[in-house]
C-alpha cells in the first residue's frame, strides 16, 4: 500500500494516478495518553490504519494525484538518523571534493557509524527546499529513506527487514561549512520525505532499488542501493545496538555519488524504483528573522 498525507492532514492511498482519500481511517487512532507513546502515531498504529484504509478504499473520493499537494507521512519520529559515508563513490568524492580522509583499512560507516537530524527537518514535496542562509552552499544528498514500524532494539541484520514499516524518498539536506553536522543537515525542511509512505510489503528487498536525482533535465546522481556498503538490514543493526528504533524513526541510508549544489529556482526531481517520483522546488529565504516562525 502506499499511504500518503496531502492537502496538509488528509490520509491517502496512492493507486496509479490517483489519491484515494481515506482520511476516516484516522478514526483508529487512540486519542493521545499521557505520557504519549514513542514514536509517529500513524506507524504506532500502521496495521490498524491500513486495515481500515483497505475497507474504505472503495468508496473513497478520488483525486487526480496531480491536483493534491503532498507531505511528509512520517511527521513525529523520535529521530531521523543519517548514514555519512555509504557509497563507495561517494568516498571517495568526498576525499577528492573535501580533503576528508577515512583511511583504508575499514569501511568508514564502520567507524563513524550514524549522525542524527532533528526531527523537526522533515518536511514534504510541497513544502520544497528554502536556502537557510543566504549565499551559503547547500547540496542535495538522495537516499533511500526507511521508516521503522516497530520498536528494535539489539536487532540482527537477518531478522531486521521485519521492523521495517515502509520506504520512502529521502533528501539529506546538507549545509557547507564549519558547523557541526548535526547542526547543518538539520534547518526546518532539511529532510524531505515523501512523496508517500510504500509499506514494506511492496519492496521485499531494499538492497536492489535504481535511485535518481535530476535538476532541469540533468542527472546529478544514479545509482543502485545494492552499491550500499551498509545494507538497510546492516544500518538497523547497528543503529538498533545503540539506540531502541521506535515506530516512524527514519534512517537516511546514504548518498551515492553526484552530490552538489542546489539554487533558488532549481526543481529537483527524485526518483526511486518501486516506490516513485517527487519534485521538490528550491527556494531563497523567506522567513523573517525576528522570531518569526514559518507556516
Ligand atoms: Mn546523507
Amino acid at each position: 500500500m502506499r499511504l500518503c498525507r496531502f492537502n496538509m492532514s488528509r490520509l491517502g492511498v496512492v493507486e496509479g494516478g490517483e489519491v484515494l482519500d481515506v482520511t476516516r481511517a484516522l478514526a483508529v487512532l487512540p486519542a493521545p495518553a499521557w505520557p504519549p507513546a514513542l514514536g509517529d502515531p500513524l506507524i504506532l498504529h500502521l496495521d490498524a490504519v491500513r486495515a481500515e484504509a483497505a475497507r474504505l478504499r472503495a468508496g473513497a473520493v478520488r483525486h487526480p494525484l496531480a491536483s493534491v499537494t503532498l507531505h511528509n507521512p512520517v511527521v513525529a519520529p523520535t529521530k531521523v538518523m543519517g548514514a555519512p559515508v555509504n557509497y563507495q563513490a561517494h568516498v571517495d568524492e568526498a576525499h577528492a571534493d573535501q580533503g576528508i580522509s577515512f583511511g583504508k583499512t575499514s569501511p568508514p560507516i564502520a567507524k563513524i557509524g550514524l549522525f542524527l537530524k532533528a526531527s523537526s527537518c522533515l518536511a514534504g514535496p510541497a513544502e520544497g527546499v528554502e536556502l537557510p542562509f543566504d549565499g551559503r552552499r547547500v547540496d542535495h544528498e538522495m537516499e533511500l529513506g526507511v521508516v521503522i514500524g516497530r520498536t528494535a532494539r539489539d536487532v540482527a541484520e537477518a531478522d531486521a527487514l521485519d521492523y521495517v514499516a515502509g520506504y520512502t524518498i529521502a533528501l539529506d539536506m546538507t549545509l557547507r561549512g564549519e558547523e557541526d553536522r548535526t547542526l547543518r543537515k538539520s534547518p526546518d525542511g532539511f529532510g524531505v520525505v515523501g512523496p508517500w509512505l510504500v509499506t514494506a510489503d511492496e519492496i521485499p528487498d531494499p538492497g536492489s532499488l535504481d535511485l535518481s536525482l535530476s535538476i532541469a533535465g540533468v542527472i546529478r546522481q544514479a545509482s543502485n542501493t545494492r552499491k550500499l556498503i551498509f545494507s538497510v538490514q546492516k544500518l538497523i543493526e547497528l543503529a538498533s545496538r545503540f539506540y531502541t528504533l521506535h515506530p516512524g524513526d527514519v534512517i537516511m541510508t546514504g548518498t551515492p555519488e553526484g552530490v552538489g549544489p542546489v539554487e533558488a529556482g532549481d526543481v529537483m526531481t527524485c526518483e526511486i524504483a518501486g516506490i516513485g517520483r517527487m519534485e521538490v522546488p528550491v527556494r531563497a529565504r523567506t522567513g523573517g528573522t525576528n522570531g518569526e516562525t514559518r507556516p
